[in-house]
């Protein structure tokens, strides 16, 4: 037994809570936990004025949903005060070939006779788009739907939307595996954090404007309290390490080492601009667009009016200067005056996560590129389980073990998901994307690349823990990027394919009864913003 895990004269059941950071992570923390935990924890929030927050990570999982439910907030109460949007899927562009698209959807892919859709569909593909055939949602984001009509009622997409406010429980991520809400959401990051500042001060917690200058830790390596400049010291039981790829508490005051994904995932850094947007005239696409670029992807997040987009690259293969010349030149003169923020990525996750009574949650935890827009995501996920592990008076360690693996398992298993991306884009255009097709990927992941060529992937042969991620996901990117070949069941040739072809007819004649029926995003938030 180590001195971190003895419990004899550890600190008493944690219930001063400090909070350093005021980013999204930050914030969504302190919200969480009051809304958890109300009046039986008091919770300090510090963060600094002069050290910025990271100022994107915009777009979002449609877990997330859980996170506001948690809150007791309707769509109504904090979508317009963040300027956000419907997400349908993630279009991505050109990973194939130039001009190619596909969508990953938030869908569930159906099965007839105990096969996924994807294998009927490559016994006998109806058309040459995979994610059209087998998903609704994909015509949708095609014809820029919205996925509500504009009495506000969502589309019959397999989810029964239940009321809760008011009501004694509430929804989590973990216990909705499998049921898949219909969207994600897009917000402003700024606006966002503005929102739960004023959710979580509205409930008691105190806010404090100042830097951090040192942590101090007790004789056994566990954090005592803050010391910031003007406030002098914030002491607590817990602290939660917010502070972004710095990792203030964690990695530096704590010593906890840092597992880096680089060798598998080589983007490293990012260029962000901020554009106007006039929603009146130009189409809102209800999904987030990741276009491949010569070292990377470009993303592009529509907002009500705005849009967030950036350049993710490596620069093993670009130069900043360059990277911000190419994603100008893709948005063209709506960004001629717009400031550039330049970011430099730290890629991977701590070994632990919770070390002592030090939390990180955010960037300080960990951090994979956002292709997938797993960040926000990430921290839901930690804050979640924190709940469910917060400790006792004994600080059991088994709860910081069970909260560590969770988190490492999430971590690792978008990280896995990620790489797919580049190893099975067909481009192979110049050194960045060739290379992609022969990078290391981890081993587990090779190992059930093989596989996948013999059966597409299923609940069987994908990462085997929670990760958000489920196996119909590995279906749309596998047919999407096009270049690891994959082939139907052979024992489909023998079975009778009548009622797969009918399940077929059945989403294109969905798809196109709700392209007709439904509004474009730009109508339905028109409406909304009329109403306010
Ligand atoms: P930060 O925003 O960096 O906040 C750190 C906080 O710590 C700040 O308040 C700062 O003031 C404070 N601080 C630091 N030092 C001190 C100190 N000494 N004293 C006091 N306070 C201090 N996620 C998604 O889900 N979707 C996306 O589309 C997405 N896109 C992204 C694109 C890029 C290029 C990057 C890099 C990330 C993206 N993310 C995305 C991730 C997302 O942005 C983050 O997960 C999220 O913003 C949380 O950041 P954070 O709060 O951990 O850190």
């Amino acid at each position: 037994m180590t001195i971190e895990d003895t419990a004899a004269d550890a600190p008493v059941r944690p219930s001063n809570i400090v909070i350093v950071g005021g980013g999204t992570a930050g914030w969504m923390t302190a919200a969480y936990l009051k809304a958890a935990f109300a009046d039986r924890i008091t919770i300090t929030l510090v963060e600094s004025a002069e050290v910025r927050t990271i100022g994107v990570g915009e777009a979002t999982f449609s877990d997330i949903r859980h996170f506001f439910e948690f809150l007791r907030l309707e769509e109504h109460d904090w979508m317009p005060a963040c300027n956000a949007t419907y997400k349908l899927a993630v279009r991505f562009e050109d990973w194939r070939e130039p001009g190619h698209h596909f969508y990953h959807p938030f869908e569930q892919l159906k099965s007839v006779d105990g096969f996924q859709l994807t294998d009927w569909w490559l016994r006998n593909p109806g058309s040459d788009r995979f994610d059209k055939d087998c998903f609704v949602m994909a015509s949708l984001c095609d014809a820029n739907r919205s996925p509500r009509y504009l009495d506000g009622s969502l589309i019959d997409q397999d989810f029964v939307e239940k009321p809760h406010q008011g009501g004694p429980s509430r929804s989590t991520i973990v216990d909705y595996q499998g049921a898949q809400f219909p969207y994600a959401y897009h917000f402003e990051a700024r606006l966002l954090a503005q929102f739960l500042t004023k959710y979580a001060t509205d409930r008691g917690v105190r806010h404090v404007v100042d830097n951090v200058v040192d942590v101090g830790l007790d004789e056994r390596g566990w954090v005592s309290h803050v010391r910031t400049a003007e406030h002098g010291v914030l002491a607590g039981d817990l602290f939660v390490d917010c502070t972004g790829f710095r990792g203030l508490l964690l990695n530096k005051a704590l010593g906890e080492p840092f597992v880096s994904y680089q060798d598998t995932l080589p983007n490293d850094s990012a260029v962000a601009l901020q554009v106007p947007l006039d929603m009146d005239r130009e189409p809102m696409r209800p999904c987030t667009t990741a276009t491949a670029q010569a070292a990377g992807w470009i993303w592009t997040i529509p907002l009500i009016s705005r849009i967030g987009t950036g350049y993710v690259y490596a620069r093993d293969y670009c130069e900043p200067e360059e990277a911000e010349r190419v994603l100008r030149e893709f948005v063209g003169p709506t960004a001629a005056e717009v400031e550039a923020n330049h970011i430099r990525m730290r890629i991977g996750r701590s070994e632990r996560s919770w070390v002592n009574n030090c939390v990180a949650i955010g960037l300080s935890s960990g951090f994979v590129e956002p292709l997938e827009s797993t960040g926000i995501f990430f921290i839901h996920h930690a804050v979640e389980q924190l709940v469910k592990y917060f400790p006792g008076g004994d600080w059991d360690p088994n709860l910081r073990t069970l909260y560590n693996r969770s988190v490492a398992h999430v971590t690792d298993g978008v990280r896995e998901f990620l790489c797919l991306h580049y190893r099975g884009a067909k481009r192979a255009d110049n050194q960045y994307w060739r290379d992609a097709q022969t990078r290391t990927v981890p081993d587990a992941l090779e190992e059930r690349l093989e596989l996948w060529r013999t059966k597409v992937p299923d609940a069987m042969t994908v990462y085997p823990y929670y990760h958000g991620l489920p196996p119909y996901s590995y279906n749309c990117i596998l047919l999407g990027t096009g270049g690891i070949p994959v082939r139907p069941s052979p024992g489909l040739e023998l079975a009778d394919e009548r009622a797969a072809l009918s399940e077929f007819q059945q989403i294109k004649a969905k798809a196109q009864k709700l392209v007709q029926e439904l509004p474009t995003q730009n109508a339905f938030f028109a409406r909304m913003r009329a109403s306010l």
